[in-house]
């Protein structure tokens, strides 16, 4: 049956009913073993087949270079905040990384990185939300690229965060480098539109949004960036370690990695990541559109070339907005079955998150309630 609840959240988020449905049909017993994936050995050939094809479909969907190396790891982006410098501040002496901040994310990922090299904050977040967007939009409108960020030549690897989850600032660019290697956390929009893995030394990305469930993390690694950890790296965190024994070398998150399998599946069954970049571009218009469109009622803090399609913050009245009037919306909305609306609590406000799984009727269902709630309070 369908759900008459809309989940809007920031993730763990919505996934497509047929991968519940699905779940819920093998939950008792996988591919008729009398078993479930919950209770399967992770060395067993039927979950060997799971993850084995769950990298296919990644490969495939990602269009990935035989010289990288994909991983199912555990620990979230945060486990990877520490991995990453764990396993690439080393590769050049000077053990230094820039890291371009835009937002709470890549923020947190310099603070941790600090703890073994030296870190550049290429772009730093400064205090106000609307003045950090403001000054990635400058410089993106400008077509300005990271040679005018005042990069270091020397530094082992250049990190950013391609999608700001909490504050909507999302890159419509990939930053050119000179060569120094690239670091992406595409925890909040990986696989929400195509992407040239060959750009990139290292892409990571939690499952949480766009897809799966918690408890599994992507990472896609160049081959000749493996072997550099630090000696203190903990064996689990370490890229060449895991990569050697297929993401095998301790217990995987088995039930999050089949959950991956499925909604990869469910992505290749409907049109894969170009389809899924125009549906997305689709349902995020719409929102903007509105907020657009308000006449100041709902006020976007992000400037546009920046502008998430992924979590679309907004306010209401006013930059700072009306909070009462904020509660307002999202018990109205709650009313109609649209949850997980809140805006993350360092922001507030109000925030859409309108990953793969959210449908275009989902998206309109919300847009039809942002145009009645305007009329009604304007
Ligand atoms: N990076 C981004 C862009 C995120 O949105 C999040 C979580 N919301 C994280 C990293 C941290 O992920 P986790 O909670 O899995 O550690």
């Amino acid at each position: 049956e369908q759900k008459s609840t809309i989940n809007f959240g920031a993730g763990p988020a919505k996934l497509p009913q047929s991968v519940l449905l699905q779940a819920q049909k093998e939950l008792l017993s996988y591919n008729s073993l009398g078993i479930s994936v919950l209770e399967m050995s992770h060395r067993s050939s039927d979950f060997s087949k799971i993850l084995n094809k769950t990298e296919s479909l990644m490969r495939e969907l990602l269009n990935i270079p035989d010289n990288y190396k994909v991983m199912f790891l555990q620990g979230g982006g945060s486990g990877q905040f520490s991995a990453v410098p764990l396993n690439l501040i080393g590769l050049k002496e000077d053990r230094c990384a820039d890291y371009l901040v835009t937002g709470t994310w890549s923020a947190k990922a310099a603070k941790e990185a600090e703890k073994y090299g030296k870190v550049n904050i290429v772009h730093p977040k400064l205090n106000s939300y609307t003045s950090e967007c403001t000054i990635l939009c400058r410089l993106s409108s400008r077509n300005s690229r990271p040679s005018s960020w005042t990069l270091n030549p020397s530094a082992s690897y250049v990190y950013y965060c391609c999608n700001e989850t909490v504050h909507g600032v999302e890159y419509n660019f990939i930053p050119e480098t000179n060569g120094v290697v690239l670091v992406s956390d595409m925890s909040s929009n990986f696989l929400s539109r195509p992407v040239d893995v060959s750009k990139f030394g290292l892409i990571f990305a939690g499952a949480q949004k766009n897809v799966g469930c918690a408890g599994v993390t992507v990472v896609i690694v160049r081959e000749d960036l493996l072997g550099h950890a630090l000696k203190e790296c903990p064996i689990v965190l370490d890229y060449k370690v895991q990569a050697e024994s297929n993401s095998l070398y301790n217990t995987p998150p088995c039930f999050s990695i089949y959950i991956m399998c499925l909604v990869l599946e469910w992505i290749k069954n409907n049109g894969g990541s170009i389809a899924m970049e125009n549906l997305n571009n689709q349902k995020s218009s719409l929102i903007y559109d509105i907020i657009n469109n308000s006449d100041g009622f709902y006020v976007c803090p992000v400037d546009q070339p920046c502008r998430s399609r992924m979590n679309i913050p907004f306010r209401l009245k006013t930059e700072e907005g009306d909070e009462a009037l904020e509660k307002q919306f999202l018990d109205g909305a709650a009313k109609r079955g649209m949850i997980s609306l809140k805006g993350h609590r360092s922001v507030g406000g109000i925030r859409a998150s309108l990953y793969n799984a959210v449908t275009l009727e989902d998206t309109e269902a919300l847009a039809t309630y942002m145009k009645e709630f305007k009329k009604q309070h304007m």
